[in-house]
C-alpha cells in the first residue's frame, strides 16, 4: 500500500463490492462469505541459481471461492506480486466467471520474481517446485483448482506445469485438465490467443446492438463507421483492433508506449505492427500523424476508447478531457475510481473490464471441458454436417435448377472445426453476459454505472450458488 493509495488492492475490490451489494436482497452473513478469500497458501521454498547460490521464492495461490470448483486463475510471476495482490485478483476471478457463466470459483496464484532475472532452467525449475507445492497441498487437479497463465507466465510454464502434475499423478485420466492456456499439442484449445481481443469486440458489439443505449450516448447503433482508438498494440490490443476494424470501425488512432499516431480515414494494425517490428515503434507510420505525447490518444474525440496496455492510465486528472462516448475497459483496471466518478457525472459509459476482458477465462473453460472429453471440438460431427449439407445443397440444386456460387457452396458445407466452435461459444457467452448486466442496471435506475450493475450481477450469482448448496437455508 503506497502513501497515496489509502486503501490496498483487496480493499478497493471490497469496496466496489459494498457499493453494489446495496442493490442486492441478501443477508449480510451471505455477503461477508462472498467477500471472503476462503484458502490462502503462502509458501517458501529454496531454488539452486545457475550460478550456485541458494534463493528462497515467496510465492502464494489463493483460493477465494469454492461456490463452484474447481477454482480458476492464472498464475503470475512479478517481482509486485504480493499476497493483497494475489487476494485481489483472485476475488476478481469468482466474479468474472459468475458475470460470464462460467461454472468456476475464483482463485490466482503468484511467485515474486521478475521472469527476466532468471535463466529458462532456472524458471523451469521455480514453476515444477511451485507445482509440486500445490500438489503437496491438494491445492491443484482439475477438480479442485486449475491454474491458467498471467502476467509473467505463457503456454511454456503451462506444459511444465502439466507435465509435473502428470509425473506425480500416474495414471489420473483427467491429468491435461489441471491447468489451462497449454500449447494446442499438449491438450491446449485452438482460438485461445486471439479470445481477450474477440470477447472484446463482441461485449461491445451488443452494447453497440442496444438502441435504447446508444441513442443516450449519443450514438446510432452498430459498430460500422465508429471511430475507435485503442492503446497498447499487445495481445488485447492487436487482437481488439483487428476485430473492431474487420467489423467495419474506423481504428483512427493506435498509442504504443512510444507514442502515438493518427489517422481519421483509418489505419490497419497488421501493418502498423509489421512496421513496428522493422523500424522498432509505431511513430512514421506512412499516412499517419505522429501524435506529440503517447497519452494525447486518450484524449483524441471519438466514439470507443479501448485502454489495452496497463491499469490507471484514466484517472482524476486526464478524465475530464477525454472525448471518448463509450470507454471499452480491455485492459485490467486502466479507469481509477475517480476517473470513473468523473465519467459518470459526464454520461460517459464505462463498459468494465470484469466482465469485458472475460475472453481468456471463458475460452480457458473451453480447453477444461475439451480435456475431461478427451477429445477435439468438432471430431464428431464435422463430417457428418459436411455430409448432410452437401446431401441438402444437392436436393436444392436439383429442385429449383440453379447453382450457388463457389463462394457460397464452401460457407455452407463446412462442418465446424474447433476454432469455430469455440468463437461461437465466446461470441454467445459474451452477448448473454452483456444483456444479463444491462436488465440489471436498466430495472434498477440508482445503480450508478455498468461496472456496479456488473459486480450485481455477480453477487447475485455466487450467492445464489451458495443458497443451492444448501449453506444459507
Ligand atoms: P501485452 O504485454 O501483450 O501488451 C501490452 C502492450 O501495451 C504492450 O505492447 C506495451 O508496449 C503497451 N504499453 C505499455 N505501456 C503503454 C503506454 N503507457 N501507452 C501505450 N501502450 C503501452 O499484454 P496483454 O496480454 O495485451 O494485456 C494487456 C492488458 O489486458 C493487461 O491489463 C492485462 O492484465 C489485461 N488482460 C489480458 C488478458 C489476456 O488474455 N492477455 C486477459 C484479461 C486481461
Amino acid at each position: 500500500m503506497s502513501a497515496q493509495q489509502p486503501y490496498s488492492f483487496f480493499q478497493n475490490v471490497e469496496k466496489s463490492f459494498d457499493k453494489a451489494a446495496k442493490f442486492t436482497h441478501w443477508d449480510a452473513g451471505i455477503l461477508e462469505q462472498i467477500k471472503a478469500c476462503n484458502s490462502v497458501y503462502r509458501m517458501r521454498f529454496p531454488i539452486k541459481r545457475d550460478n550456485g547460490t541458494i534463493e528462497v521464492m515467496e510465492a502464494y495461490r489463493v483460493q477465494h471461492s469454492q461456490h463452484k470448483t474447481p477454482c480458476k486463475g492464472g498464475i503470475r510471476f512479478s517481482d509486485g506480486v504480493s499476497q493483497d495482490e494475489v487476494m485481489a485478483l483472485a476475488a476478481l476471478m469468482t466474479y468474472k466467471c459468475a458475470i460470464v457463466n462460467v461454472p468456476f470459483g475464483g482463485a490466482k496464484g503468484g511467485i515474486r520474481i521478475n521472469p527476466k532475472d532468471y535463466s529458462a532452467y532456472e524458471l523451469e525449475k521455480i514453476t515444477r517446485r511451485y507445482t509440486s507445492e500445490l500438489v503437496k497441498k491438494n491445492f491443484i487437479g482439475p477438480g479442485i483448482d486449475v491454474p491458467a497463465p498471467d502476467y509473467g507466465t505463457g503456454e511454456r510454464e503451462m506444459s511444465w506445469i502439466v507435465d509435473t502434475y502428470q509425473s506425480l499423478k500416474p495414471g489420473e485420466i483427467d491429468a491435461a485438465g489441471c491447468v489451462t492456456g497449454k500449447p494446442v499439442t499438449q491438450g491446449g484449445v485452438h482460438g485461445r490467443k486471439e479470445a481477450t481481443g474477440l470477447g472484446v469486440f463482441f461485449g461491445i458489439r451488443e452494447v453497440c446492438n442496444m438502441p435504447d443505449i446508444m441513442k443516450k450516448q449519443g450514438l446510432t447503433t452498430g459498430i460500422e463507421n465508429k471511430k475507435v482508438i485503442v492503446q497498447g498494440l499487445g495481445n488485447v490490443g492487436y487482437y481488439s483492433a483487428k476485430f473492431f476494424r474487420e467489423g467495419g470501425a474506423t481504428l483512427i488512432c493506435i498509442a504504443e508506449f512510444e507514442g502515438a499516431i493518427f489517422n481519421p480515414d483509418g489505419l490497419n494494425e497488421e501493418e502498423v505492427f509489421q512496421h513496428r517490428k522493422k523500424t522498432g515503434s509505431i511513430i512514421n507510420f506512412p499516412g499517419a500523424t505522429n501524435l506529440n505525447h503517447t497519452n494525447d490518444a486518450l484524449e483524441l474525440e471519438c466514439d470507443i476508447l479501448i485502454p489495452a496496455a496497463l491499469e490507471n492510465v484514466i484517472n482524476g486528472q486526464n478524465a475530464p478531457n477525454v472525448k471518448a462516448k463509450i470507454i471499452a475497459e480491455a485492459a485490467n483496471g486502466p479507469c481509477t475510481p475517480e476517473a470513473d466518478e468523473i465519467f459518470t457525472k459526464r454520461g460517459i459509459l464505462v463498459v468494465p473490464d470484469m466482465y469485458l476482458n472475460a475472453g481468456g477465462v471463458t475460452v480457458s473453460y473451453f480447453e477444461w471441458l475439451k480435456n475431461l472429453s478427451h477429445v477435439r471440438y468438432g471430431r464428431l460431427e464435422k463430417r457428418f454436417t459436411e455430409n448432410l449439407n452437401t446431401h441438402i445443397l444437392s436436393q436444392i440444386e436439383g429442385l429449383t435448377d440453379k447453382k450457388v456460387s463457389d463462394k457460397e457452396r464452401t460457407l455452407i458445407m463446412h462442418g465446424a472445426e474447433e476454432i469455430d466452435l469455440v468463437h461461437s461459444g465466446l461470441e454467445e457467452t459474451m452477448a448473454s453476459a452483456t444483456r444479463e448486466i444491462m436488465e440489471i442496471w436498466q430495472a434498477n435506475p440508482a445503480i450508478p454505472d455498468m461496472r456496479t450493475a456488473a459486480y450485481v450481477s455477480a453477487i447475485n450469482k455466487v450467492a445464489t450458488s451458495y443458497a443451492e448448496l444448501g449453506i444459507f437455508p
